[in-house]
């Protein structure tokens, strides 16, 4: 077992242990269902009651691969659904048996062996996520015919924090990207009985995909001929020997970094703690945000706040059934094409056609292969994203847009609170940018907001929000950050920005930018956070520009 692995499997170890602890006490419940039953003034209510216990335990028992349980609980949800369709009430025979099983499910609770099935189980969620899981570092391949070039510079990437392969023909690195593409490529231009060979077979190789990996050329000729080949080959930069590593490895993670997707974030829906914990797992190991909600009637707040791409939606709940709930979810504006998956122990098919009818896009069953259950999901899950990603992204930069970063900040500001941190918001604004328009067009002002927009992008952390707040404004959100980390950051950010040279037609050129930070402590809610930072931005310009300014509070 490598690393990843003995932490998955120690993480499943610790859900089955958790889901194995509680089934006596399950059990009890069912039980006290049934004596609710049996002496019940309500008696259709608690035999839909002792039903959706039984099929809820056969369910997750299947799911922990507990195959003798899971099969004993399925007989007893059997009986009970006869119970439930049948127009009297059940015999004596019924009670027997039904009393029989609940006796054999205790002995089987009894004498579970812990670790029954759970090889099996790890070692499908090992393979799912291996499959699927993004790749922590960032894979290059090499392609470089001089075998001391190739090492030397394999090594040097290796050191940027880059996976590197490396291969002396182009035939071999062609068949590597066919078995399995890399994040980017870096090719040698010039090969022994070809001096545009890198060029050709990469358009072969850029021809067969439906999406060109980046790709960039190095060469000892600087000549705009074998540029202009690059080029024609789909090349995304183009180095001369010797190369700089500093700036070939920022282009390579600039690269990769453009092609970096966003995990999806799911929302799993089940009573069952365990059960949707395990499934969040697997979802987790390739690479998936997840929250889980077991109360089915408590859905509302975390879907505002977590903002799902898809819910995992289980079937039979108390309080509300899924169909219930996803038709509920669906009625509301802003999800109504929101994916909502179902996963249930459901197998009977006029039950789960129906619940597509009233609005699921898929009915999965318990138990589920790991790797089945990530597949339709991203499926799913991607769609979402990208109709998403066009209602909150800025086309030009690629940021959040002016109402999703307001959203964001609202949502950062109520976690905050709740956490009792400290959030940090930042406006920023680029100074006398209308002179850059005026003076180089505004082909190259949109040049220069890209380029901003990048800077503060890789600069800032992974949580925090970067927006376009308008024009030539950007908004930064900074959770869990102090007034004075803000200010080192932003003040770093301000000085790589003016240091930073544009080119124009045949002059270079540098702009730089103000900005006004303020914390939450000082102004309270979104309205008043929001102000103050504006208010500091309006004291850095007439400040005399390029300065970050905090501000003061209210
Ligand atoms: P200050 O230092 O006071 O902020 O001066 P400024 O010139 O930057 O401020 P002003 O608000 O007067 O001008 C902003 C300019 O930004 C005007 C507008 O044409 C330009 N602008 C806004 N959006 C875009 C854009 O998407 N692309 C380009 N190229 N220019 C833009
Ligand atoms: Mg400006
Ligand atoms: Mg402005």
């Amino acid at each position: 077992m490598n690393t990843k692995t003995t932490i998955v499997a120690a993480k499943l170890k610790k859900i089955r242990e958790a889901y194995i602890k509680q089934l006596p006490a399950q059990l009890e419940a069912i039980r006290s269902a049934y004596s609710a039953f049996v002496v019940g003034d309500d008696a259709h209510a608690s035999l839909e009651d002792l039903h959706r216990r039984i099929h809820t335990m056969k369910g997750a028992c299947a799911s922990f691969r507990l195959s003798m349980l899971s099969a004993e609980a399925a007989a007893g949800e059997h009986l009970a659904k006869d119970a439930l369709c049948a127009s009297s009430a059940p015999d004596r025979q019924w009670h027997q048996k039904m009393q029989e099983h609940f006796t054999r499910m205790e002995h089987e609770i009894s004498t579970i062996d812990p670790l029954q099935g759970m090889d099996l189980q790890i070692h499908e969620l090992a393979i799912a996520a291996e499959k699927t899981a993004e790749r922590e570092r960032k894979l290059v391949y090499l392609c470089e015919d001089d075998s001391f070039q190739r090492l030397t510079l394999a090594t040097q990437i290796g050191c940027f924090g880059f996976e590197v392969f490396s291969f002396g023909e182009p035939e071999q690195l062609s068949n590597a990207v066919q078995n399995s593409p890399p994040d980017v490529i870096v090719m040698d231009m010039i090969f022994p009985d070809n001096p545009s060979g890198g060029a050709e077979i990469m358009k072969v190789i850029q021809s067969t995909r439906d999406n060109p990996i980046p790709t960039v050329f190095i060469s000892s000729r600087d000549t705009l001929e074998s540029r202009l080949s690059a080029v024609r080959a789909g090349s995304s930069a183009y180095f001369v020997k010797p190369i700089n590593m500093t700036d070939l490895c920022s282009t390579l993670s600039l690269l990769t970094w453009a092609v970096k997707p966003e995990p999806y974030r799911i929302m799993i829906v089940d009573d069952d703690p365990q059960l949707a914990e395990y499934h969040a797992l697997i979802l987790q190991e390739a690479g998936m945000i997840t929250l889980t909600v077991n109360d089915p009637l408590q859905v509302m707040s975390p879907l505002f706040e977590f903002k799902p791409d898809l819910i995992l939606m289980d079937m039979y709940m108390p309080g509300c059934n899924g169909m219930e709930l996803a038709k509920a979810i669906r009625q509301m504006g802003t999800y109504f094409s929101i994916p909502i998956v179902y996963l249930s122990s459901e197998t009977d098919i006029d039950k789960q056609f129906e619940a597509m009818h009233i609005g699921g896009d898929e009915f999965l069953t318990k138990p589920i292969k790991p790797h089945y259950l990530i597949s339709s999901v991203v499926v799913r899950a991607e769609r979402m994203k990208i109709i998403r990603s066009q209602m909150v992204r800025d086309s030009m930069t690629g940021l959040f847009n002016h109402t999703a970063t307001k959203e964001h900040l609202d949502t950062a500001i109520a976690h905050a609170q709740r956490k009792q941190e400290e959030v940090c918001f930042a406006m920023i604004d680029v100074d006398k940018f209308k002179n850059v328009n005026d003076t180089y067009g505004h082909p190259l002002g949109d040049r220069v907001l890209i380029a901003l927009a990048r800077l503060i992008r890789q600069r800032v952390r992974k949580a925090d929000i970067v927006g376009r707040f308008g024009g030539e404004e950007f908004a930064v959100i900074l959770p869990g950050c102090t007034i004075s980390e803000a200010g080192v950051l932003l003040n770093e950010l301000r000085e790589s920005f003016a240091a930073v040279s544009f080119q124009a037609k045949d002059e270079t050129f540098s702009c730089t930018f103000s900005c006004g930070i303020a914390p939450l402590s000082l102004y309270g809610d979104s309205a008043a956070l929001n102000a103050g930072a504006d208010e500091a931005l309006y004291v850095a310009k007439n400040g005399g520009r390029n300065q970050v300014v905090a501000a003061k509070g209210r």
